[in-house]
């Protein structure tokens, strides 16, 4: 069997004030991808608008040496925008993509290469459960539950952006130009041969997680929104529930006027409905909302994000 032709291997490493892992990182990296004997190696720091000093780090390591390359954000664009960001420049035929706080276990890419070489087009991985904080695992769990059950694709819980990809599925993911990426939903409707290998995650290396409480609320919403348009039919099925319930309130109201009944100031029923039906418009207002900043987001054709640096060219 020749193999030889998958001799070449990116990996991209989104990164955002993470001064404290960089330099461990790439010394993890350097002493688990020399044994392998590859013919080329590029390790491509993506910096998402860092304020500390991750940027001088990498800068130095790209000095002493060229494997290692850089591009650096205007601002902070998010995770799955530098992702893309390294995905666009990698040039190698593996390109494996990591986190860089050492969560995503290095010692696995030799195990990805080797799936790869006998013929996965994708290598995910898995995350066990052990090891996570409760909150992180739950919120998880529960966000996987959401956006599976409102969109046809169905995405596995625990599978993050570690993963190694053959550059013909980067090829291929290139053509999805939508401004509101979410990369772990479009990989796996992809096709191509995919496997899957387990890891147990480490603790965060130095640093804090970047996820924040709302930043997290905003990529479920993105991964729901950019997946489906299934939550638009939820302000149909109100609508025709709320119609019908003010079908039969109404005859009831026919009914008590017509026969003479007393008719008290119903001051109570009416605020709770004009509050309820309120609360509900608004919801739904705010699901077309999202849908309708997408589509004037992908209509201004901006660029997804803005390199400020970098010594890595894409052509
Ligand atoms: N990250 C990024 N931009 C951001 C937030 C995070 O590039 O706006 C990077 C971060 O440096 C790390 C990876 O994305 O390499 C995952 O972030 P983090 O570890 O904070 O997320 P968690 O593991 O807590 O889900
Ligand atoms: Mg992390």
């Amino acid at each position: 069997m020749d193999h030889s032709f998958k001799s070449s291997l990116s990996v991209v490493i989104p990164t955002y004030n993470e001064e404290g892992n960089i330099e461990l990182l790439y010394t993890k990296l350097k002493e688990t991808i020399a044994p392998l004997r590859l013919e080329a190696v590029e390790f491509i720091f993506v910096d998402d608008g860092s304020q500390d000093q991750s940027l001088q780090i990498i800068k130095k390591l790209a000095a002493k040496d060229t494997q290692v390359k850089y591009l650096s954000f205007s601002r902070n664009f998010g995770h799955q925008l530098a992702l893309k960001a390294g995905l666009d420049h990698a040039k190698f035929q593996g390109v494996v993509s990591l986190d860089a706080d050492l969560q995503h276990p290095v010692e696995l890419i030799p195990e990805m290469i080797n799936k790869w070489k006998s013929g996965a087009d994708v290598v995910y991985s898995k995350r066990k459960d052990q090891g996570l904080p409760w909150f992180k695992r739950t919120s998880s769990k529960l966000f996987y539950r959401l956006v599976n059950s409102l969109s046809q694709v169905k995405l596995e819980d625990g599978v993050a952006d570690f993963r190694l990809l053959d550059q013909k599925v980067i090829i291929a993911l290139r053509e999805y130009k939508e401004s509101n990426l979410f990369i772990r939903g479009i990989i796996p409707s992809l096709g191509f041969k995919q496997e899957a290998i387990e890891y147990i995650p480490n603790e965060r290396f130095a640093g804090e997680t970047k996820y924040s409480f709302s930043k997290m609320i905003r990529f479920a919403l993105t991964g729901i929104t950019s997946l489906s348009a299934k939550p638009l039919y939820f302000s149909i099925y109100f609508g025709l529930f709320f119609a019908m319930l003010a079908f039969v309130y109404s005859i009831y109201a026919i009914y008590v006027f017509a026969f003479g009944y007393e008719t008290v100031p119903g001051w109570t029923s009416i605020i709770a409905s004009i509050l309820l039906i309120g609360g509900i418009q608004l919801i739904m207002i705010g699901i077309i909302g999202v849908y309708l900043g997408k589509v004037f987001a992908q209509s201004k054709q901006r660029p997804h994000y803005i390199v400020e640096e970098k010594n890595i060219l894409n052509d």
